[in-house]
């Protein structure tokens, strides 16, 4: 039988989640809901000197908010519970013992001033230092230190490092869904550190390993920085004795500029104006702030689409995808190995995409936040219907009130190149003409006052833009809007002439 598909999403919280954080997060999502599996979330966060308050929370919120729901992890618990690796510390240890004992790794005591040392020579003489099988035998280690030796420091206390005993010169061979077959010669790599006597903690390799080993996940899919560690994590699986059963491998690509040279980072948002991270974020170190795609107006829905397509591709010409299309659509083998450049205007693409779908209910939903904070008190009927009449020409929610602001609000001023162009010559006269017609119409709908007045407009022989744009002139007070009849029949009556009084009251017309 199958075994079921376990995945997760494996963050560390050293800050707010970058949005290829949340790609990936993402492309976990829709693979496991694709196979049925479970996607699980751990928090890697034994790298103490990296950790920042407020990320943990900051990623479950990004998570909620792009609809990337957790069926095990933290937030949620589960049946591999604590999911937390700072609560999971007491595991850690008894593996990295498990590894010395059986000659896989090694207890190194060197001070970080002797590596140091160590550093500064191999840099003088033009070389790298790498902690490696060229020097491993020669440095202060178990591999070199007599057994009773190396139980004297651990029992005073000294402080030490478990590293892993990297073979020398053999060949790993390795498969990744996405890449295909990779092999690296080992002797490339250095011993890593395991497990640190300083502050009782694994390192991520050896947390990371023990973890998905123990909460059998299946299939590990991260971000390609994660791709010259996979040696490592083969040959962690194999001397643990777990290759039997150790997930299949998926490195995503890297996000890039838009410009495509190099990783899309927070500076290219800042330069470009546009955010790198799902939320807003204020770092509680240094008060800085980033901006976010939820308070930048984007609907989450939009952002999610744009971010499952940086990366996968459909093989179809379709761009738009719910978040149903993309589970039963997505496929790893359609991650593309090069890396995909960010484009800003793709992104605000699809926010008004997602905008002009949205229903009256939806759009009063969101909009009526905003109406409040302008000081509108209105039904939400009111709300959908004005941001639904006007939604087309909108990227995003922020976008409405400049739109729809003058079905809530009587103008207070008027264009001055709209009022030198219109609020002249017969037109003053022919406005208020057209009060009379307009005060004698007993419907106010639509339809209704569409055709009194443009048959009123033909048997007069007017001209049907002129009139139009002195009355978006009294009614909206710039040259901008909907058609007239979508605001009058939204203003009423009452309200529609009393607009058109303080125009003719309150602007002497031009020459
Ligand atoms: N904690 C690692 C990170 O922050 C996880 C890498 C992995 O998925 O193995 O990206």
């Amino acid at each position: 039988m199958e075994k079921t598909v376990r995945v997760r999403f494996a963050p560390s919280p050293t800050g707010p989640l970058h949005i290829g954080g949340v790609r990936t997060a993402l492309y976990n999502y829709l693979f496991a809901r694709q196979h049925g599996g479970k996607m699980i979330l751990r928090i890697e966060d034994t790298d103490s000197q990296r950790f920042v308050p407020g990320a943990e929370e900051y990623i479950l919120e990004s998570l909620k908010w792009c609809g990337i729901e957790i069926d095990e992890g933290v937030g949620v618990g589960g049946p591999h519970a604590p999911y937390r690796q700072s609560e999971r510390r007491e595991i850690y240890l008894k593996y990295a013992l498990q590894l010395v004992e059986a000659g896989w790794a090694y207890y190194a005591f060197d001070s970080a001033e002797a590596l140091d040392a160590l550093r500064k020579e191999a840099e003088a003489a033009g070389r790298a230092f790498a902690y490696n099988y060229e020097v491993r035998e020669r440095l202060e280690t178990s591999l070199r230190l007599p057994k009773e030796e190396v139980e004297a420091r651990i029992a005073r206390g000294d402080q030490w490092v478990i590293r892993f005993r990297m073979p020398e010169n053999e060949v790993v061979e390795m498969d990744d869904l996405i890449r295909g077959h990779v092999s690296v010669n080992t002797s490339t790599l250095d011993d890593k550190v395991l497990y640190k006597s300083a502050d009782r903690l694994p390192t991520y390799h050896l947390a990371n390993i023990v973890d998905d080993h123990l909460m059998e996940i299946t299939h590990v899919i991260r971000g390609e920085e994660w791709l010259p560690s996979l040696p490592l994590h083969y040959l962690l699986y194999r001397a643990f004795g777990w290759s039997g059963s150790q997930p299949a491998f998926a490195h995503l690509p890297l996000l890039l500029k838009p410009t495509g040279g190099g990783k899309l980072s927070k500076r290219d948002g800042d330069k470009m104006g546009f955010p790198v991270f799902p939320l807003f974020w204020r770092s509680p170190a240094t008060g800085e702030t980033a901006r976010g795609y939820r308070e930048d107006g984007y609907l989450p829905a939009a952002f999610i689409n744009m971010l499952a397509l940086l990366g996968w591709n459909p093989g179809t010409e379709q761009e738009l995808f719910t978040m149903e299309e993309l589970i039963a659509g997505f496929s790893l083998e359609r991650v593309s190995k090069s890396g995909a450049r960010f484009q800003p205007d793709k992104a605000k693409w699809f926010n008004a995409q997602y905008m002009h779908r949205l229903t009256d209910s939806e759009l009063a939903a969101l909009y009526q936040p905003i109406l409040r904070a302008h000081g509108i008190e209105v039904s939400d009927e009111r709300a959908g219907r004005a941001a639904g009449i006007m939604k087309e020409r909108a990227a995003f929610i922020t976008d409405l009130w400049d739109l729809t602001s003058f079905f809530f609000v009587a103008p207070a001023a008027y264009e001055e190149k709209q009022a030198r162009k219109y609020w002249k010559g017969d037109n003053p006269r022919i406005l208020r003409e057209l009060r009379e017609v307009l005060a004698a119409i007993d419907d106010f709908s639509l339809e209704h006052t569409e055709q009194v007045v443009h048959g009123w407009i033909e048997q007069q022989g007017y001209g049907v833009g002129q009139v139009m744009n002195t009355l978006r002139l009294a009614l909206v007070g710039a040259g901008k809007g909907p058609g007239m009849y979508d605001v009058t029949s939204f203003i009423g009556k009452e309200e529609t002439l009393r607009r058109i009084d303080n125009l003719l009251a309150n602007l002497t017309p031009a020459e």
